[in-house]
């Protein structure tokens, strides 16, 4: 059954777990990003965090994240500037009034449903472990 506790609700009115369950699992907001200094454009790349899972798209450990990672995102501040978070992200779309697409796992009723649709990061996500210059690997959404 489809779990629809995030609908016709603003996010603060939202359970943990309808909350959660808005994350659709792709990564996207694990990458490297870079603010364009004389646009203030933010340029995503396909530099993922050394703490992301890239397979599973799964951070490697979530509860340590902030101390870690400082710069890690939250998902709460981050919606203050949408333009940080890919226009394809669950708590963005709801947050601006739209729908969930139909490869949402909430949606699709499948966890995998993110990654057969070639939403999530699995397929193209180098480490910064691996990467010498993250400017050299802005990448272009095609959605
Ligand atoms: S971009 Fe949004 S939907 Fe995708 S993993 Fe991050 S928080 Fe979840
Ligand atoms: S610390 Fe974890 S949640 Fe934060 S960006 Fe890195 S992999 Fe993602």
């Amino acid at each position: 059954m489809i779990d629809d506790g995030w609908k016709g609700k603003a996010l603060h009115e939202l359970s943990p777990e309808a909350w959660e369950s808005l994350c659709d699992g792709c990564a996207k907001c694990c990458l490297h990003k870079i603010e364009d200094e004389d646009t203030g454009e933010i340029l995503f790349t396909s530099v993922a965090c050394r703490l992301l899972d890239i397979d599973r798209c799964r951070c490697t450990d979530y509860a340590n994240r902030s101390e870690r990672v400082p710069e890690c995102l939250q998902i709460r501040d981050a919606l203050d500037h949408p333009q940080w978070l890919p226009s394809t992200c669950g708590y963005r779309l709801v947050a601006e009034g739209q729908d969930l697409p139909d490869w949402h796992p909430l949606i699709a009723g499948r966890a995998d449903a993110v990654h057969r649709a070639g939403i999530s990061i699995r397929s193209f996500a180098i480490s910064e472990e691996q990467v010498g210059c993250v400017e050299e690997h802005v990448i272009e959404w095609l959605r």
